[in-house]
């Protein structure tokens, strides 16, 4: 059945990555994406933030899409050691993740914090993808279709349209742990997250949604042949060219 909702396979580096290296891993993923020709996917690749700029260049003319990794919620001011939507899109990017669950854990940030950068990320002209997903603790408790209303209702931007955002559906416990719900576990939760949305904003249809936690070349096409799944949020395995470039094959 043809897919209505363009896949996207966006790549998490996290903390990690010096120049050099960095951009010999930017350089391989536009290679390998220039020689496919890809019109029906979008591949995204979101280095830390002092790599942007560089990585932006380097891909550049590939269709390899470059993104941020968090962004403050205002667009300027005296904000030491942030960065703002604006900044990112200055440098070339254009999306930006908010609210992943490292951020949640390590910097306390809310819902109400995610949806103020998630806002920012849509004034500036970038597509924020918004991550939620629920702790083992809350799986284990049952509670994880609550958990993930929850957030939705909190996080979501006030006027969303479907061209304006992404939500990735990670759960903590599967992030950097080679553990995945299984592919039930997955549709499901998906199936959930579309339903939330439906009541949020009027084209909850057209939104991608896309896995994340565990993403790896062996897993790849059966995550994302899983029903209401348009995509990955890939961490560890977008490190390695040859693994992320298969990732995004597998759609
Ligand atoms: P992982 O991370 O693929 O290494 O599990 C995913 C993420 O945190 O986005």
């Amino acid at each position: 059945m043809a897919r209505t909702r363009r896949p996207l396979i966006a790549g998490n580096w996290k903390m990690n990555g010096l120049k050099a290296d960095a951009l010999a891993l930017a350089s391989g993923i536009a290679d390998g994406v220039r020689q496919t020709g890809w019109t029906d996917r979008e591949v995204l690749i979101c280095p830390p933030a002092t790599l942007v700029m560089a990585v932006a260049e380097a891909v550049k003319g590939s269709g390899v899409l470059v993104g941020g990794q968090n962004c403050h919620a205002k667009p300027s001011g005296a904000h030491t050691g942030d960065i703002a939507a604006e900044m990112l899109r200055d440098c070339g990017a254009a999306c930006v993740i908010v609210g992943h669950s490292e951020r949640r854990t390590d910097c306390g940030e809310t819902d109400a914090d995610v949806r103020a950068k998630a806002e920012a990320a849509c004034r500036a002209g970038l597509l924020p993808i918004v991550c939620i997903g629920e702790t083992l603790a809350e799986q284990e408790a049952g509670m994880t279709f609550s958990v993930l209303a929850n957030q939705l209702k909190g996080s979501v931007p006030a006027g969303a349209t479907a061209a304006k955002l992404v939500v990735a559906y990670e759960p903590v416990w599967a992030i950097g742990t080679g553990k995945t719900p299984t592919i039930a576990e997955v549709a499901a939760a998906h199936a959930h997250i579309r339903k939330v949305l439906d009541g949020l904003m009027p084209d909850a249809a057209g939104v991608r949604l896309l896995y994340g936690g565990s993403v790896k070349a062996s897993n790849a096409a059966e995550l994302l042949a899983a029903g209401d799944v348009d995509g990955a949020l890939v961490g560890g395995a977008s490190l390695k060219v040859d693994e992320f470039l298969a990732i995004a094959k597998a759609v």
